[in-house]
C-alpha cells in the first residue's frame, strides 16, 4: 500500500509518523458480520465518529485510502500552525529592538530546522491519530479506497464490508486554479508545501483566503518575498473588511505585497522561474518567483466513491447533499465533515460527527443548523468570527447594534505593542442578544470562545459586562464591550432620574 500525499523528505519524522498514520505493513482485518457503521474517511470528522460510536458499544469499520489523521494532522492545521509558530519567533526577534532586547547582528533563520521541528511535532501527535490505536479501541481499520458498490456494501481492498449505516467523511483537497500552463510547470498546494526544506526566495500566492494568507505572511517571516494575488479587493474577503485591512496592513510591514482585484490569466515557466500573468485593471503584468503555492479554496472528495450506485446526490463543488440530520439523500447514509459542509474546519467536523453519532446510532434528531461555529485564521494579528456579520445579517433581515473596542483601548494590548486591533459584538436591534463577533488581536482564536460561550448558551452583553476578566488582558476587551453596551441604556431620561434621586438622597 502507497500512499497518495507524498512523506518528503522521507527522514526519520515523516517514517514515525508513517508508521502511525499509514503503517506500510498493515493488514486490513476479515470483516466479521454487519457493522452498525461503516465509516469513509479519517479526517477528524471519520475518526471522531469512529471513536465515539465503538465508544458507545458500536460495531465500527473504518476506512481511509491515504493518510489516518485526514488533511488536519498531515497537510493542514497542524503543520501550518507549526509553521507559523516558527515564524511568529522569528518576527519577534525581528521586532526585539523595538522592546529594549538588541539581537546580535548576523541572526538568522534556519528553515530547514524550523520545517524539521514541525515534522517532528505532527509525528509525535500522531499517535493519537494511529491505526493501531483504533485497532486496540476495538474499530477495524481498513487502509485502502471505499466505495460503495450497492445498498448496505462498501468495498475495500476487494473486502466487501456491510453496514446498517455508513457516514462520508471524506473531506476535501487544493482546489485546481483553471488557467493554461499551469500543467507544465510544478506548483505547491497544502499537499507538498510542508515537504519543502529550501527557503524559497521568491514566493508567490494565488489565493487570500485562510490558507494562502498564513502562509504568506510565514514565508515572508522567514525571509522569502512574498507576492500575495487575489482577485477580490482585499485578502479574506469573507470577514467583515476592517478586519481584513488590520491582517493585511500587518502583512505589508512584514514584507507582502500584494496584488488585488486581480485575474489570474496564465502561468509560464522561464528556465527556473515561475512567472504568474495577472490582469488588473484592463491591464497584464508579470509576476515572477521561485515557487508558486495555490490556495484558492477546496474541491469536495466526492468521485471514484460509487456514490451514485446508492442514490447519494452530490454536487462537484459544493459536496455531498445533506439535510439537517447530516443524512444524505440515501437515508443510510450519513455525512460529516468538509465534504458535506461550508464550514471547512477541524472544530466543525468534530462537532458534526457527534451529530451523525447520535442521529445514526440512536435515532437521534440532532441538527447541524443547531451549531454555533467560530473560526480562525492564525495570521499576527489573529482573526476570529462568529455568528452573523452585518451582511449576513442584512441578508437574513436581521436587524443589528454594533459595539466596537479598538485595542488602542486596552492596557494589555498597548503594553504588549499589540494594539491594532479591535473586539467588535453584533446584537439584535435593541437587546444584548448577541448575534455574532469579529475579533482581531494576537490571540483572537482564543478570545472568540467567550463570545461563542454567550450565544450557544444564550448569555447576552450584559451579563458579559458584569462578569469580572483579570486586568490587564486582551480578554478584558470583550468585558468592555459589555460597558458600551451598558452606556447605551443610560439614556438621558434615565439619566434624569438618577439625578433626581441622587439629589433627594444627598
Ligand atoms: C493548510 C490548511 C490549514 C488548515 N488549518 C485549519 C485550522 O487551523 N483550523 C481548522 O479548524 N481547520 C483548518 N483546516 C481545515 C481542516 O483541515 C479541515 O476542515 C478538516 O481536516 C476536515 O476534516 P474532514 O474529516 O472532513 O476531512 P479530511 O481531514 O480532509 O479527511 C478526509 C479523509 O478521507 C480520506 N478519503 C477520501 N476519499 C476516500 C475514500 N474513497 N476512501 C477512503 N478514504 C478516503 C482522505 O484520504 C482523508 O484522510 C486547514 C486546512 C488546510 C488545508
Amino acid at each position: 500500500m502507497t500512499s497518495m500525499v507524498q512523506l518528503q523528505p522521507y527522514d526519520e519524522h515523516n517514517q514515525k509518523l508513517e508508521s502511525f498514520v499509514h503503517p506500510p505493513e498493515w493488514a486490513n482485518p476479515e470483516p466479521s458480520g454487519r457493522y452498525n457503521l461503516v465509516v469513509i474517511g479519517s479526517g477528524p470528522a471519520g475518526l471522531i465518529t469512529a471513536i465515539g460510536a465503538a465508544g458507545l458499544g458500536a460495531k465500527v469499520a473504518l476506512v481511509e485510502r491515504d493518510l489516518m489523521g485526514g488533511d488536519c494532522l498531515n497537510v493542514g492545521c497542524v503543520p501550518s500552525k507549526g509553521v507559523i509558530s516558527a515564524a511568529r519567533v522569528a518576527a519577534m526577534v525581528r521586532d526585539a529592538s523595538e522592546f529594549g532586547v538588541n539581537v546580535p547582528d548576523g541572526w538568522g533563520i534556519d528553515f530547514n530546522a524550523a520545517m524539521t521541528r514541525m515534522r517532528k511535532l505532527r509525528a509525535d501527535m500522531a499517535r493519537h491519530d494511529s491505526a493501531t490505536r483504533f485497532r486496540e479501541l476495538g474499530i477495524d481499520v481498513f487502509l485502502g479506497s471505499g466505495s460503495f458498490t450497492g445498498d448496505g456494501c462498501v468495498e475495500v481492498a476487494g473486502k466487501k464490508l456491510n453496514y446498517k449505516r455508513a457516514v462520508v467523511c471524506t473531506g476535501g483537497r487544493a482546489a485546481k486554479l483553471p488557467i493554461p500552463g499551469l500543467d507544465q510547470i510544478d506548483y505547491l498546494t497544502n499537499e507538498s508545501i510542508f515537504s519543502l526544506t529550501e527557503l524559497p526566495k521568491r514566493l508567490i500566492v494565488i489565493g487570500g483566503g485562510p490558507i494562502g494568507t498564513e502562509m504568506a505572511q510565514s514565508f515572508a517571516r522567514f525571509g522569502s518575498k512574498v507576492t500575495q494575488i487575489e482577485k477580490a479587493p482585499n485578502i479574506l474577503s469573507r470577514e467583515e473588511t476592517d478586519a481584513a485591512l488590520v491582517v493585511q496592513q500587518a502583512m505589508e510591514k512584514d514584507g507582502v505585497n500584494f496584488v488585488l482585484n486581480a485575474n489570474t490569466v496564465r502561468v509560464e515557466k522561464r528556465g527556473n522561474e515561475k512567472v504568474v500573468v495577472v490582469e488588473q485593471a484592463g491591464q497584464e503584468r508579470e509576476i515572477v518567483g521561485d515557487q508558486l503555492l495555490i490556495g484558492i479554496g477546496r474541491t469536495p472528495n466526492v468521485d471514484g466513491m460509487g456514490l451514485e450506485n446508492v442514490g447519494v446526490k452530490f454536487h462537484e463543488r459544493h459536496g455531498i447533499e445533506v439535510n439537517d440530520n447530516l443524512q444524505t439523500t440515501n437515508s443510510c447514509i450519513y455525512a460529516a465533515g468538509d465534504v458535506c459542509s461550508k464550514f471547512k474546519f477541524t472544530h466543525a467536523a468534530d462537532f458534526m460527527a457527534r451529530i451523525v453519532i447520535q442521529n445514526t446510532l440512536f435515532k437521534g434528531r440532532g441538527k447541524a443548523s443547531a451549531l454555533t461555529i467560530p473560526w480562525a485564521t492564525y495570521t499576527s494579528p489573529e482573526l476570529a468570527h462568529v455568528g452573523l456579520g452585518p451582511d449576513e445579517a442584512t441578508q437574513q433581515g436581521v436587524e443589528i447594534d454594533t459595539f466596537t473596542q479598538p485595542l488602542d483601548g486596552v492596557d494589555r494590548a498597548i503594553l504588549e505593542g499589540d494594539d491594532e486591533g479591535f473586539v467588535r459584538i453584533h446584537v439584535k436591534k435593541g437587546t444584548d442578544k448577541i448575534v455574532g463577533a469579529t475579533i482581531v488581536a494576537t490571540n483572537a482564536g482564543d478570545m472568540i470562545s467567550e463570545i461563542t460561550l454567550a450565544m450557544t448558551h444564550g448569555l447576552g452583553l450584559k451579563k458579559i459586562a458584569s462578569t469580572i476578566h483579570p486586568y490587564p488582558t486582551q480578554g478584558d476587551a470583550i468585558r468592555k464591550v459589555g460597558d458600551l453596551y451598558n452606556r447605551t441604556r443610560l439614556t438621558p431620561f434615565v439619566k434624569g432620574l438618577f439625578r433626581k434621586w441622587l439629589s433627594w438622597t444627598r
